[in-house]
């Protein structure tokens, strides 16, 4: 890629954005990507060139699976130098773990990918989509005043807002304004113009290479703590086969139970080498375990604080330190540290 030519790479692998209704049947199928220009005719009007790459079969997001990050980061690897920004197309169900374990993935980013997807289909008149791919697509194409570009980082566009990818978290099953960005404030508020907050956006001091990173370990689980939560499902979990690391998803400012039984169990398990992640089931906030004895106890058994990480960041995270095959010592120390802009410390 030439300094000054900007060309985009849209990939789309599937969810609701790139469906038509079937006129017949009225069902949602989903419609051959080359026909993207025949339901997006504004495509024509952007003065670069926009490729497409298409998951074949697109995917449902609910199908989403650490392979398929692997298959996105090898794309956007192989890629890279030849355009300026990716816009990807995905499904709004599970987009914010996509958007975070990509964003551990692709070490020292220095190019826009932006996922969107919609609420509504591309194919019908009230559609989100349209709105949401052209404003990415106008985002992945930004450049600053010295020729770079406007936002490094692996991000969500979804109406009107720019949101840091591992960030966010799909907060709607209705509204257009699906997605929240809790603990960290939006990247670029869209309106008639796209104003960014550069003061927030992410850019490497020193630019290296892209490096890609393809290892994952899927060995971990979320629990989601609830009160009357019975000590043979917890014991169940905590003795899963293979099982490396929990996010566990506490009250408030990060408190469990004291119930003795509870904290057994979640001993034993740290002894043998599982690690804990405490994140808050509050969408936003942070934890702090020193606050209450609740959440000092978890302190004691070996639990280590989330911070005010997302679920689908701390989850994706784990996958993406485990699959270096780090100690749990290891894992615990960078789960502290900010890799990827995902905590604030
Ligand atoms: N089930 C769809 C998906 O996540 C919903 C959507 O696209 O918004 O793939």
């Amino acid at each position: 890629m030439e300094k000054n030519n900007t060309s985009v790479l849209l990939i789309y692998t599937g969810g609701t954005i790139g469906m038509i209704e079937n006129a017949e049947t009225g069902a949602l199928e989903n419609f051959d990507f080359e026909q993207l220009q025949k339901y997006v005719p504004e495509l024509q009007r952007f003065t670069f060139p926009i490729d497409t790459y298409q998951f074949d079969p697109p995917m449902d997001s609910s199908d989403m699976d650490p392979e398929a990050w692997q298959k996105l980061v090898h794309i956007i690897n192989d890629n890279y130098e030849r355009y300026t920004g990716f816009v990807i197309l995905h499904g709004t169900d599970t987009m914010a773990f996509t958007a975070s374990a990509l964003s551990f993935m692709l070490e020292n980013l220095s190019k826009p990918v932006i996922l969107t997807g919609s609420q509504l289909p591309i194919g019908v008149l009230r559609t989100d989509g349209k709105e949401n791919m052209l404003t990415s697509i106008e985002i992945a194409a930004s450049r600053d005043a010295e020729g770079r570009p406007m936002v490094p980082e692996v991000c969500i566009y979804f109406e009107s807002h720019l949101m840091r990818g591992n960030r966010t978290t799909k907060i709607n099953a209705e509204n257009f304004n699906a997605f929240r960005s809790y603990n960290y404030h939006s990247l670029a508020e869209v309106g008639i113009h796209i104003k960014y907050n550069e003061g927030l956006i992410h850019h490497e001091a020193t630019p290296h290479p892209l490096k890609p990173h393809f290892a994952l370990d899927t060995n971990v689980c979320i629990l989601k703590l609830f009160p009357g939560i019975q000590e043979s499902v917890v014991r169940a979990v905590l003795n899963a086969e293979g099982l490396k690391a929990v996010v566990l998803e506490t009250y408030g400012s990060g408190n469990a139970p004291r119930k003795e039984w509870f904290l057994q169990l979640l001993k034993e398990a740290s002894d043998r080498g599982i690690i804990f992640i405490n994140v808050t089931q509050c969408p936003a906030g942070s934890v702090e375990m020193e606050r209450y004895e609740t959440g000092y106890r978890l302190m004691q058994v070996g639990v280590s604080g989330g911070y005010d990480s997302t679920t689908e960041s701390a989850i994706t995270k784990l996958m993406f330190l485990l699959g270096h095959g780090y100690s749990p010592e290891k894992v615990r120390k960078l789960m502290n540290r900010s890799i990827a802009g995902e905590i604030s410390l």
